[in-house]
Protein backbone atom coordinates (compact mmCIF):
# COMPACT_ATOMS: atom_id res chain seq x y z
CA UNK A 1 0.00 0.00 0.00
CA UNK A 2 0.94 3.53 -0.39
CA UNK A 3 3.01 4.64 2.76
CA UNK A 4 1.05 7.94 2.73
CA UNK A 5 -2.33 6.13 2.60
CA UNK A 6 -0.47 3.67 5.28
CA UNK A 7 0.10 6.58 7.40
CA UNK A 8 -2.77 8.38 7.56
CA UNK A 9 -5.08 5.44 7.86
CA UNK A 10 -2.54 5.14 11.37
CA UNK A 11 -3.07 8.92 11.78
CA UNK A 12 -6.48 8.53 11.86
CA UNK A 13 -6.16 5.84 14.07
CA UNK A 14 -4.20 8.28 17.15
CA UNK A 15 -6.65 11.26 16.49
CA UNK A 16 -9.56 8.90 16.63
CA UNK A 17 -7.92 7.51 20.35
CA UNK A 18 -6.77 11.07 21.68
CA UNK A 19 -10.44 12.47 20.88
CA UNK A 20 -11.99 9.07 22.68
CA UNK A 21 -9.45 9.54 25.51
CA UNK A 22 -9.74 13.41 25.83
CA UNK A 23 -13.83 12.62 25.85
CA UNK A 24 -12.82 10.63 29.31
CA UNK A 25 -10.89 12.50 30.76
CA UNK A 26 -13.62 15.33 30.79
CA UNK A 27 -15.67 13.19 32.26
CA UNK A 28 -14.22 12.03 34.91
CA UNK A 29 -14.68 15.11 37.56
CA UNK A 30 -18.03 13.97 36.76
CA UNK A 31 -18.13 10.43 38.06
CA UNK A 32 -15.59 11.29 40.92
CA UNK A 33 -18.46 13.88 41.73
CA UNK A 34 -21.06 11.11 41.46
CA UNK A 35 -19.25 8.35 43.51
CA UNK A 36 -19.16 10.94 46.02
CA UNK A 37 -22.66 11.86 45.94
CA UNK A 38 -24.18 8.68 48.32
CA UNK A 39 -21.88 9.89 50.75
CA UNK A 40 -22.22 13.93 50.73
CA UNK A 41 -26.19 12.89 51.12
CA UNK A 42 -25.53 10.97 54.60
CA UNK A 43 -22.97 13.50 56.07
CA UNK A 44 -26.06 15.86 55.05
CA UNK A 45 -28.63 13.71 56.93
CA UNK A 46 -26.32 12.73 59.82
CA UNK A 47 -25.58 16.57 60.24
CA UNK A 48 -29.23 17.57 60.48
CA UNK A 49 -29.24 14.58 63.17
CA UNK A 50 -27.10 16.55 65.03
CA UNK A 51 -29.07 19.81 64.98
CA UNK A 52 -31.89 17.89 66.13
CA UNK A 53 -30.27 16.39 68.96
CA UNK A 54 -28.88 19.82 69.75
CA UNK A 55 -32.59 20.83 70.48
CA UNK A 56 -33.56 17.70 72.32
CA UNK A 57 -30.55 18.50 74.72
CA UNK A 58 -31.79 22.15 75.12
CA UNK A 59 -35.25 20.63 75.89
CA UNK A 60 -34.12 18.18 78.28
CA UNK A 61 -32.20 20.76 80.44
CA UNK A 62 -34.74 22.71 80.59
CA UNK A 63 -37.51 20.07 81.17
CA UNK A 64 -35.29 18.78 83.86
CA UNK A 65 -34.78 22.69 85.36
CA UNK A 66 -38.36 23.03 85.72
CA UNK A 67 -38.81 19.91 87.18
CA UNK A 68 -36.49 20.54 90.00
CA UNK A 69 -38.06 23.69 90.52
CA UNK A 70 -41.97 21.89 90.93
CA UNK A 71 -40.06 19.28 93.77
CA UNK A 72 -38.66 22.71 95.55
CA UNK A 73 -42.15 24.26 95.02
CA UNK A 74 -44.05 21.32 96.59
CA UNK A 75 -41.11 20.69 99.49
CA UNK A 76 -42.43 24.46 100.47
CA UNK A 77 -45.87 24.29 100.43
CA UNK A 78 -45.82 20.67 102.69
CA UNK A 79 -43.33 23.19 105.03
CA UNK A 80 -46.11 25.68 105.10
CA UNK A 81 -47.91 23.01 107.05
CA UNK A 82 -47.15 23.66 110.83
CA UNK A 83 -48.76 27.32 109.72
CA UNK A 84 -51.83 25.83 109.24
CA UNK A 85 -54.62 26.83 111.64
CA UNK A 86 -57.97 25.76 110.49
CA UNK A 87 -59.52 22.51 109.10
CA UNK A 88 -60.24 24.44 105.77
CA UNK A 89 -57.43 25.78 106.00
CA UNK A 90 -55.66 22.28 105.81
CA UNK A 91 -58.18 21.10 102.64
CA UNK A 92 -56.78 23.99 100.70
CA UNK A 93 -53.33 22.96 101.68
CA UNK A 94 -53.82 19.07 100.43
CA UNK A 95 -55.33 20.75 97.21
CA UNK A 96 -52.54 23.02 96.18
CA UNK A 97 -50.20 20.15 96.92
CA UNK A 98 -52.05 17.64 95.03
CA UNK A 99 -51.81 20.17 92.04
CA UNK A 100 -48.40 20.70 92.32
CA UNK A 101 -48.11 17.15 92.10
CA UNK A 102 -50.05 16.37 89.58
CA UNK A 103 -48.21 19.12 87.19
CA UNK A 104 -44.97 17.72 88.28
CA UNK A 105 -46.09 14.47 87.02
CA UNK A 106 -46.79 15.98 83.96
CA UNK A 107 -43.87 17.36 84.00
CA UNK A 108 -41.76 14.45 84.23
CA UNK A 109 -43.85 12.69 81.68
CA UNK A 110 -42.44 15.58 79.16
CA UNK A 111 -38.89 14.56 80.29
CA UNK A 112 -39.44 11.30 79.76
CA UNK A 113 -40.51 12.13 76.23
CA UNK A 114 -37.43 13.90 75.27
CA UNK A 115 -35.15 11.15 77.15
CA UNK A 116 -36.70 8.53 74.36
CA UNK A 117 -36.70 11.14 71.68
CA UNK A 118 -32.95 11.39 72.51
CA UNK A 119 -32.54 7.42 72.33
CA UNK A 120 -33.90 7.22 68.97
CA UNK A 121 -31.38 10.34 67.66
CA UNK A 122 -28.85 8.63 69.15
CA UNK A 123 -29.61 5.28 67.74
CA UNK A 124 -30.33 7.22 63.99
CA UNK A 125 -27.06 8.81 64.02
CA UNK A 126 -25.20 5.62 64.87
CA UNK A 127 -26.74 3.61 62.07
CA UNK A 128 -25.98 7.04 59.53
CA UNK A 129 -22.53 7.16 61.06
CA UNK A 130 -22.54 3.47 60.08
CA UNK A 131 -23.86 3.85 56.86
CA UNK A 132 -21.05 6.90 56.16
CA UNK A 133 -18.81 4.87 57.12
CA UNK A 134 -19.11 2.36 54.27
CA UNK A 135 -20.06 4.90 51.88
CA UNK A 136 -16.87 6.71 52.33
CA UNK A 137 -14.80 3.25 51.69
CA UNK A 138 -16.89 2.79 48.76
CA UNK A 139 -16.27 6.21 47.69
CA UNK A 140 -12.48 6.06 48.00
CA UNK A 141 -12.47 2.89 46.08
CA UNK A 142 -14.21 4.46 43.20
CA UNK A 143 -11.88 7.37 43.21
CA UNK A 144 -8.56 5.86 43.49
CA UNK A 145 -9.98 3.26 40.39
CA UNK A 146 -11.15 6.87 38.39
CA UNK A 147 -7.77 8.07 39.32
CA UNK A 148 -6.28 4.95 37.93
CA UNK A 149 -7.77 5.02 35.01
CA UNK A 150 -7.06 9.04 34.57
CA UNK A 151 -3.55 7.90 35.05
CA UNK A 152 -3.33 5.11 33.02
CA UNK A 153 -4.88 7.54 30.16
CA UNK A 154 -2.35 10.35 30.50
CA UNK A 155 0.28 8.14 29.94
CA UNK A 156 -1.52 6.60 26.91
CA UNK A 157 -2.21 10.48 25.51
CA UNK A 158 1.32 11.47 25.93
CA UNK A 159 2.56 8.52 24.60
CA UNK A 160 0.49 8.80 21.70
CA UNK A 161 0.91 12.61 21.37
CA UNK A 162 4.52 11.73 20.61
CA UNK A 163 3.80 9.21 17.97
CA UNK A 164 1.39 11.43 16.35
CA UNK A 165 3.88 14.07 16.14
CA UNK A 166 5.95 12.06 14.41
CA UNK A 167 4.39 10.33 12.14
CA UNK A 168 2.95 13.93 11.32
CA UNK A 169 6.34 14.98 10.04
CA UNK A 170 6.17 11.60 7.38
CA UNK A 171 2.91 13.00 5.91
CA UNK A 172 3.59 15.41 3.02
CA UNK A 173 2.19 19.07 3.76
CA UNK A 174 -0.41 19.06 1.07
CA UNK A 175 -1.67 15.62 2.22
CA UNK A 176 -1.58 16.65 5.67
CA UNK A 177 -3.68 19.38 4.85
CA UNK A 178 -6.52 17.62 3.26
CA UNK A 179 -5.97 15.20 6.11
CA UNK A 180 -6.32 18.17 8.34
CA UNK A 181 -9.12 19.79 6.44
CA UNK A 182 -11.76 16.34 6.07
CA UNK A 183 -10.76 15.61 9.43
CA UNK A 184 -12.45 19.00 10.63
CA UNK A 185 -15.64 18.49 8.13
CA UNK A 186 -16.03 14.76 8.99
CA UNK A 187 -15.93 14.73 12.43
CA UNK A 188 -12.61 12.80 12.98
CA UNK A 189 -13.05 10.67 10.01
CA UNK A 190 -10.79 11.90 6.84
CA UNK A 191 -10.11 8.32 5.56
CA UNK A 192 -12.53 5.44 5.11
CA UNK A 193 -11.99 1.99 3.90
CA UNK A 194 -13.90 0.84 0.99
CA UNK A 195 -16.27 -2.69 1.49
CA UNK A 196 -18.09 -4.87 -0.54
CA UNK A 197 -18.21 -1.66 -3.21
CA UNK A 198 -19.37 0.69 -0.62
CA UNK A 199 -17.61 3.74 1.19
CA UNK A 200 -17.25 3.34 4.84
CA UNK A 201 -17.51 7.07 5.68
CA UNK A 202 -20.90 7.45 3.88
CA UNK A 203 -21.97 3.72 3.46
CA UNK A 204 -22.78 4.90 -0.20
CA UNK A 205 -22.49 2.56 -3.03
CA UNK A 206 -18.82 3.60 -5.23
CA UNK A 207 -18.93 3.40 -9.25
CA UNK A 208 -17.09 -0.19 -9.89
CA UNK A 209 -14.65 2.00 -11.55
CA UNK A 210 -13.12 3.92 -8.61
CA UNK A 211 -13.26 0.51 -6.32
CA UNK A 212 -11.07 -1.11 -8.68
CA UNK A 213 -8.90 2.19 -8.80
CA UNK A 214 -8.83 2.41 -4.93
CA UNK A 215 -7.86 -1.17 -4.40
CA UNK A 216 -4.93 -0.16 -7.15
CA UNK A 217 -3.75 2.43 -4.80
CA UNK A 218 -1.61 4.08 -6.99
CA UNK A 219 -2.78 7.70 -5.98
CA UNK A 220 -5.15 8.82 -2.70
CA UNK A 221 -8.27 8.83 -4.19
CA UNK A 222 -11.37 10.63 -2.31
CA UNK A 223 -15.04 9.18 -1.85
CA UNK A 224 -17.75 10.43 -4.49
CA UNK A 225 -19.94 11.73 -2.09
CA UNK A 226 -18.24 11.98 1.02
CA UNK A 227 -14.78 13.16 -0.35
CA UNK A 228 -13.15 10.82 2.32
CA UNK A 229 -9.63 9.32 1.17
CA UNK A 230 -10.56 6.03 0.22
CA UNK A 231 -8.91 2.84 0.97
CA UNK A 232 -9.20 -0.74 0.09
CA UNK A 233 -9.85 -3.11 2.79
CA UNK A 234 -7.00 -4.85 4.35
CA UNK A 235 -7.05 -8.21 4.77
CA UNK A 236 -7.35 -9.01 8.44
CA UNK A 237 -4.97 -10.90 10.62
CA UNK A 238 -6.91 -14.11 10.92
CA UNK A 239 -7.51 -14.46 7.21
CA UNK A 240 -3.81 -13.98 6.45
CA UNK A 241 -2.71 -16.93 8.81
CA UNK A 242 -6.01 -19.13 7.27
CA UNK A 243 -4.74 -18.40 3.70
CA UNK A 244 -3.53 -21.84 2.01
CA UNK A 245 0.00 -21.35 0.88
CA UNK A 246 1.04 -20.61 -2.78
ZN1 LIG B 1 -18.14 8.32 1.38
Amino acid sequence: MNSQLQSLITLQKYDLRIFEILGKKKKHPELIKAAQTPLLEVSKQLQSLQAVAEGLHKQRRDGEQELALQEEHIQKIRGRLNDLKTNKEYQAHLFEIELAKKKKDALEESVLGILEKVEQNENQQKEFQSNAGDLKQAFEYAKSKIEGEISSLDQELASLEQDHSELTKQVEGGLLTRYLKLKALRKGFAIAEVKDGACLGCRLQLPPQLVANVKRADELLNCSYCHRILYWELPSEAEHESAPPA
